[in-house]
């Protein structure tokens, strides 16, 4: 006989590992179920920052104490302690392949403010998964590792998780799956939501890199191949050590021969000493932004319900909240969707809805390289050599890019005229139209 659970949690990233340590810490009794065998493993690329810091997102404010290592969201007291090194990060730049840079904060300026300066905080992801995961199992959570889910079936008011070689059975399943969302496509939910495309990254560890600044985050935008790839470079909390991803919403592109080009051919003389070492990959689809993320009592969270990811301060504030809603219907005695109602309304207040976020426009810098090509976007970022305000907020970025490009137009258009009718066109065209060419060589579970 199957054991039968208040929650069933499925996927162990932040949105899973949070949900359940809350779930388990409120008293609910709470499966965990992860396909890795390993779940502090960090195996698929991600830069590790907890972003934005010192701003809002999701109408909330993440704050750090550098000293305990307690992260909580100021507004609900969701909170969990990341036993583990961490580094303060204070500017973020942007660069074209010929070393023209957008610069988003100084962080020397910017140090002068102590943590309040901080723009994100850099941590080990592996070490914040394990943190996660003690808390969760001394809260008394069953942590199923090395268990891949494959259905969802709603039967007798209960949710069975169909594992390949077992079934759980929860009053409600918090779907915590990741962007390729098993749960997701099981349920429905993509037959309806635009594919964009699949997004492509390698992920490597390096030293030595001769970047500018230690405590700076470097994107560098480029056209390769008629397309647009981002390499990340982001400080690690360890000593001359930097998670670097190379990412490309074309799967055509050949990412590794990308990497040659990339550290050998431009102008950035970064790489010259640089020990690298490949450490993982990831392949995500970018579907559109998810309405309203619950059916048949399965609650959707972090990437399983965003357009491209939710980033990580995304993914625990909707595991958190996900938890907290279904502990207060079972109080309630109402397990069903009126007994959560609370994490809809988070969802469609803080972010579908929200005034502040255009969904799926996250997309924006890739747009950048698929359009301007490498002349093109050295030149723009040439035109803005102002400092604008330090940040690296995901929604809010390309707002205050706008403001300042509104200064330079009448230069540019006399100049280089197509630079405009680029932007022009990232404003007027959607993603799925300038992408369409990409997504025909992506791999969408619809
Ligand atoms: C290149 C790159 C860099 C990024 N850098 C940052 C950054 O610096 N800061 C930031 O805030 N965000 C960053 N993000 C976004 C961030 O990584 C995600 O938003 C976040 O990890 C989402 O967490 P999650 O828990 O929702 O999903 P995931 O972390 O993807 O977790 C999903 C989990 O579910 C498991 N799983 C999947 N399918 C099944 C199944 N069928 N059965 C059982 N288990 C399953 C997976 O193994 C995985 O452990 C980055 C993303 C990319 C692609």
């Amino acid at each position: 006989m199957a054991q039968h659970y208040d929650v069933v949690v499925v996927g162990a990233g932040f949105a899973g590992l949070m949900a359940a340590k809350t779930a388990g810490e409120v008293g609910l009794k709470t499966a965990l179920i992860e396909m890795k065998h390993d779940i502090t493993a960090q195996r698929r690329a991600d830069t590790q920052m907890i972003l934005p810091m010192g701003e809002d997102y999701l109408d909330d404010r993440i704050l750090f104490n550098s000293a305990t290592g307690l992260m909580s969201f100021a507004h609900n007291g969701l909170s969990f302690k990341y036993e583990g090194p961490h580094r303060n990060i204070y500017a973020f730049h942007l660069y074209s392949v010929d070393g023209n840079c957008l610069r988003f904060g100084i962080a020397a300026e910017q140090k002068k403010r102590g943590d309040r300066g901080r723009i994100a905080i850099a941590l080990d992801k592996s070490k914040a998964f394990a943190s996660l995961l003690n808390q969760a199992q001394a809260a008394g959570v069953d942590v199923f590792a090395g268990t891949t889910v494959k259905d969802v079936k709603k039967s007798n008011g209960a949710v069975n998780v169909i594992a390949h070689d077992k079934t759980f059975i929860g009053t409600f399943c918090i779907a915590a799956d990741g962007a390729n969302s098993r749960i997701a496509q099981v349920l429905g939910f993509n037959k309806n939501r635009g594919y964009y495309s699949s997004m492509n990254v390698l992920g490597y560890y390096m030293r030595n890199l001769q970047v500018p600044d230690p405590d700076t985050v470097y994107y560098v935008i480029a056209q390769y191949e008629k397309t647009g790839v981002i390499t990340a470079l982001v400080p690690r909390p360890y000593e001359n050590e930097h998670a670097v991803v190379f990412i490309c919403l074309d799967c055509r592109v050949d990412l590794f021969k990308f990497y040659e080009y990339f550290t050998r051919e431009t102008n950035l003389p970064w790489f010259k000493n640089a020990e690298a070492k490949l450490v993982n990959s990831s392949c995500g689809n970018m579907w559109s932004t998810i309405e309203k993320p619950f059916k048949d009592n399965v609650l959707l969270v972090g990437d399983t319900i965003w357009c491209q990811e939710s980033e990580n301060f995304g993914a625990l504030l909707s595991g958190g909240k996900a938890a907290m809603a279904v502990a207060y219907a079972l109080d309630e005695g109402k397990p069903n969707e009126a007994g959560i109602s609370s994490y809809l309304e988070f969802w469609d207040k803080h972010f579908f809805n929200s005034p502040h976020y255009k969904r799926d426009q996250i997309m924006g810098n890739y747009m950048l390289g698929a359009i301007l090509n490498n002349q093109e976007i050295g030149y723009l970022f040439s035109k803005l050599n102002m400092v604008l305000k330090a940040s690296i907020h995901p929604y809010t970025l390309f707002g205050e890019l706008g403001q300042a490009l509104g200064g330079v137009v009448p230069e540019i258009q006399k100049e280089m005229p197509q630079v405009l009718a680029g932007l022009g066109r990232m404003q007027q065209e959607s993603p799925a139209d300038i992408l369409r060419d990409a997504a025909s060589a992506g791999f969408p579970n619809r």
